[in-house]
């Protein structure tokens, strides 16, 4: 079974994906570091990218949708995948879900919660730490913020409609977050050793 981790900027799912990547041998899909690997390439898909990505903008529905499907078409069939930053709105849930049917996997969904007000200050951080220009002010992350309440809320709201979606509490340690992630996660079936 596949997972899906969501959850607002900075509420640590790059940190708990790793985690569960080590644990479970999943194939890591990291959205944004997809597209920032992209960037750094230099070509001109890339410039078009970092166009949307440097001001906290969503990247074009066919850019992003392109780029799952070829990773998935590079990504052997048993392989599991932990999914992180897709689907972000209705459109990309709409085609993600038709990619993951036609390929018949399953998949179900982590959310991080996280208090809005004590992430900012950890994005301004990694910010200055990675050079990474959409988390260097408070305006473009609160606007990715936003972005996440307006097009991805909703549709999580309907994965959680269909049981697919445990919610776990992103406040306390690493260690104590990824507790509760197994906790969930064995809920969901998932053989936690
Ligand atoms: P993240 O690393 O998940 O914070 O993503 C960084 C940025 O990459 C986002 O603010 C968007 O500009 C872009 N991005 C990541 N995932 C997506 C997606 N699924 N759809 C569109 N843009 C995305």
């Amino acid at each position: 079974m596949d997972l899906l981790l969501f959850g607002i900027q900075g509420s640590g799912k790059g940190t708990q994906g790793k985690l569960l990547v080590e644990k479970f041998g999943f194939y890591f899909f990291e959205a944004g570091h997809e597209l920032r690997k992209i960037i750094a390439s230099g070509s001109e898909l890339g410039k078009v990218i970092a166009s949307y990505i440097d001001y906290g903008n969503l990247v074009p529905h066919n850019i992003i949708m392109d780029v799952m499907r070829e990773a998935m078409d590079a990504i052997p069939h048993g392989q599991k995948i932990l999914f992180d930053g897709i689907p972000r709105d209705q459109d990309q849930k709409r085609d993600f879900d038709a990619i993951m049917h036609a390929m018949g996997r399953e998949f179900r969904c982590i959310e991080i919660t996280a208090n809005e007000e004590s992430v900012i200050a950890r994005l301004l951080q990694r910010g200055k730490e990675q050079g990474r220009m959409d988390d260097q002010d408070e305006t473009s992350i609160r606007k990715r913020m936003n972005i996440f309440h307006e097009k991805t809320w909703p549709l999580i709201e309907e994965y959680r409609r269909a049981g697919y979606v445990a919610t776990v509490n992103g406040d306390g340690s690493i260690e104590e977050v990824h507790a509760r992630i197994l906790k969930s996660l064995e809920e969901f079936g998932f053989k936690v050793r």
